[in-house]
């Protein structure tokens, strides 16, 4: 029985397969990244649910002489297991249905589900693989009735929560300066991860006075909050516990359903999720848990190692399991991991190793600007794709999500498809698509589509019955809107709301004869001085605002270097021409083979054969806040483990000298991340020598420095990286074949100039058609 079993499970090694053998009893499994952690749990699932404990059990009784047969002729190889003698050969199995599986991220618990399938079927399918939210969530749809909700209950999103608070802060008369509705909700976030209600919070606050305010503004806040039949994000967890604390009869119910409970990335859970954890498994404890300490990256939101570390305390008897070998990365690749993570000195320590190959050194290249690194990063790209790979092959992990515009910028140019996980893409974005209507609209008065997006945006009162009756006259008359608009006085039934629309209309005159003598940056400073745009976002207190106005910030940088790029050339025109290539869908279509970009901290738990990630620079990884905190420091490092073992074969780090970005230059050092990689397992490259700024010429070295100052740099040593035309683009017509490195050959069916780059359309052979540029596109000429 046990020689059929460890056929059935002969991928995994000694130490894994103890663990998908485990059945009974709890189980840690701790160990580094790539170690197969996921692959055991996911295998310790099928065995559960196909044979059970079959593996420890002593009484073969149940088998007959042709069970016995038909599992030698398995072991040999000669024939697969039936059904009927897997069934046999189970002993005690569960159902797929009483099984649970916990994980981070919603895309882990898709690839999650994707995996069970993938292995059981049918039977896959049944089991709750889910994230902690949407678990407790399902429960309490069920149950939420005994803790006063109805099954409807609305779930708020942090958004919600803010607004509520804000309402709550103007009922108790806080004012937002004393004390921000971000520190209110912060604590009380916290409060609940403790499980502290708003009257043991009032207690424990006692004499002290911001204390006391918290604890008001949370209680009325809850308050409210039920008023609505609402639970906010902490409150689908915290009740969840409430709930099983409350009604020890749905707590049993949901023990008896849950016979086996796993929980992958552990190390990230907090206090609260161990309480559900803990009091689900209490009866059974069939508990596995697997994670690994260098991999915690969300301690900024309350999650701690200590659960982990306490584990065997919580659980007595817990076996733990170890994992040592990686199967995912190169040695050189795991190597470099091993050697940043020996950095932390808060850490339990252990080391990897791996039988793969050594592999192709990393790749360690310093880019000239952010521009140069995407430019860098496309070419290899390419270059990979001609060889051979698939784009999917690809990732780009960065730190923050405002990295990526530059590298969409350069992907859209040069033809490179990809997808952006968990985030818009830039012109995606509804600041941005504001902001560009805003441009739009000076260009071309009569865009009427983008001039009823920015009518009432930001809010003048200007509704939409006032806008469809300007837009009824306009047609009437055959005049455009925006002629309307700015006569409304002249017409009848728009009397009433006149002076808001001539206003308006005034505003976009105003920035029209700005635009015919002002650099593009300027006009767009003054659309946001002029229309408070940033203002207005900022009263909102969206939840995301300081997103939004990182946003608002990058597109200068865009602007900036569309200006660098064309110098005398420079138009509105030309830039609204660029900016609606990126937003031209034909390129993009979901199911493509396609580069997958997203943050570090969303690639917990996948890999990739090829990894790129770009600036490791002090300031931005590790982060400015981080810097000057040595357990930030160590946080960010985690991140920097995570972030390099997501690859299998090739790693390449990259870091700008000079990096523009959210409109300034910025001068920053490599990150010590990178230097911590011993010399031995890199290649370092930088960009190539013509660009190096001269000592002590125009290029300032301090950081932070002003746009015109790059202005003045890119005039003296030429335009940085991605605008150095590489032949003269002149030289295409329609009609002619031409050579791509990796969509092949191709016929151009239009050509169209565009600043100092020409924009073709080809249609390749057996791939589409594509619109690129020509300067980034590495064509040749049949
Ligand atoms: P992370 O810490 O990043 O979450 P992990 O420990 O969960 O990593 P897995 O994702 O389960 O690791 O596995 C990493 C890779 O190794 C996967 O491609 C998996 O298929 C492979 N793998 C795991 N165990 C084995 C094995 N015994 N033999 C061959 N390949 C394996
Ligand atoms: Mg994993």
């Amino acid at each position: 029985r046990q020689k059929v079993l460890e056929k059935n499970f002969s991928r995994m090694n000694q130490r894994q397969q103890e663990a998908v053998f485990h059945v009974n009893g709890p189980l840690l499994i701790l160990a580094g990244a790539g170690s197969g952690k996921t692959t055991v749990l996911i295998n310790r699932i099928a065995n559960l649910i196909r044979f059970g404990n079959a593996y420890h059990s002593q009484n073969t009784a149940s088998l007959t002489e042709e069970d016995c047969a038909a599992m030698e002729a398995y072991i040999n190889g000669s024939a697969p297991l039936e059904p009927g003698t897997k069934a046999r050969l189970a002993v005690n199995p569960c159902q797929p249905w009483q099984v649970l599986a916990i994980t981070f991220t919603n895309k882990a618990a898709g690839e999650l589900k994707d995996r069970l399938e993938a292995m059981l079927g049918e039977e896959g399918r049944d089991i709750w693989a889910s994230t902690f939210h949407s678990t407790c969530a399902r429960i309490l749809r069920r149950y939420g009735d005994r803790l006063g909700f109805t099954n409807h209950f609305t779930i708020y999103d942090t958004d919600d929560s803010r607004r509520l608070m804000k309402e709550c802060q103007k009922a108790l008369n806080i004012e937002d300066k004393s004390l921000s509705y971000k520190t209110i909700l912060n604590e009380i976030s916290h409060a609940k991860d403790r499980m502290i209600s708003p009257d043991d919070y009032a207690n424990a606050a006692g004499a002290d006075f911001r204390l006391g305010l918290v604890a008001k503004a949370y209680k009325l806040y809850q308050s409210r909050l039920s008023e609505a039949d609402a639970m906010d994000f902490d409150d689908l967890l915290c009740n969840a516990v409430q709930l099983f604390l409350k009604c020890p009869d749905v707590l049993e119910y949901y023990q008896n359903r849950f016979r086996y409970i796993m929980v992958d990335e552990y190390q990230d859970t907090n206090h609260v999720q161990y309480l559900f954890v803990k009091l689900l498994a209490e009866k059974y404890k069939n508990i596995c848990v697997v994670g690994d300490d260098d991999q915690s990256i969300y301690k900024f939101r309350g999650a701690t190692i200590e659960n982990i570390m306490s584990f065997e305390k919580s659980f007595p008897g817990a076996k733990l399991v170890r994992l040592e070998q990686n199967y995912r990365s190169t040695k050189n690749i795991l190597a470099a991991a091993n050697a940043v993570i020996e950095n932390n000195l808060e850490r339990k320590g252990k080391t990897l190793w791996t039988e793969n190959p050594e592999g192709e050194k990393i790749a360690l290249h310093t880019a000239f600007s952010e521009a140069d690194e995407a430019d860098y990063i496309s070419k290899k790209i390419l270059d990979g794709v001609a060889a051979g790979k698939k784009y999917a092959d690809y990732a780009i992990l960065y730190r923050m999500n405002s990295q990526s515009n530059t590298l969409e910028k350069v992907f859209v140019k040069s033809g490179v498809p990809y997808r952006i996980i968990g985030g818009l893409r830039f012109y995606e974005r509804k600041e941005i698509k504001d902001l560009i209507a805003y441009l739009s609209v000076i260009n071309n008065p009569s865009d009427e589509i983008r001039l009823r997006r920015i009518i009432n945006q930001p809010k003048r009162s200007i509704g939409d019955k006032t806008i469809s009756q300007a837009a009824e006259i306009a047609a009437s008359i055959g005049e455009s809107l925006f002629y309307v608009i700015s006569h409304a006085d002249e017409f009848e039934p728009l009397k009433r709301t006149a002076p808001k629309l001539l206003a308006f209309a005034g505003l976009i005159n105003q920035l029209i004869s700005l635009s015919s003598t002002a650099r593009l940056n300027e006009l767009y400073q003054a659309i946001l001085m002029k229309t408070q745009y940033i203002e207005k976002l900022k009263e909102s207190e969206n939840d995301d605002a300081q997103d939004r106005i990182d946003n608002i910030n990058e597109l200068a940088s865009n602007l900036i270097q569309y200006e660098e790029n064309n110098g005398e050339d420079t138009t509105l025109e030309g830039f609204l021409e660029e900016v609606s290539l990126m937003t031209d869908i034909d390129n993009y279509d979901g199911n493509t083979d396609a580069v997958v970009m997203m943050t570090m901290h969303s690639a917990k738990g996948l890999e990739f054969p090829c990894v790129f990630l770009p600036g490791f620079e002090e300031g931005i990884f590790p982060g400015v806040q981080a810097i000057y905190t040595p357990g930030e420091v160590e946080e960010e490092r985690r991140l920097a483990y995570v972030a390099i073992t997501r690859a299998r074969e090739e790693l390449t780090i990259l870091n700008a000298e000079s990096r523009m970005i959210f409109g300034s230059t910025n001068h920053n050092k490599a990150s010590r991340f990178s230097a911590e990689i011993p010399e031995e397992l890199v290649n370092k490259s930088r960009a190539r020598e013509w660009k190096k700024p001269i000592p002590g010429t125009v290029l300032p070295v301090s950081s932070h420095e002003s746009r015109s100052a790059s202005v003045n740099a890119a005039r003296h040593f030429g335009p940085a990286g991605i605008s150095q035309p590489h032949k003269p683009t002149d030289s295409y017509r329609v009609g002619d074949s031409v050579r791509h490195k990796a969509f092949g050959a191709g016929m151009i069916l239009s050509a169209t100039p565009m600043g100092n780059d020409t924009l073709l359309e080809i249609a390749f052979d057996g791939v589409g058609t594509k619109k690129i540029m020509a300067n980034f596109a590495r064509l040749t000429k049949e």
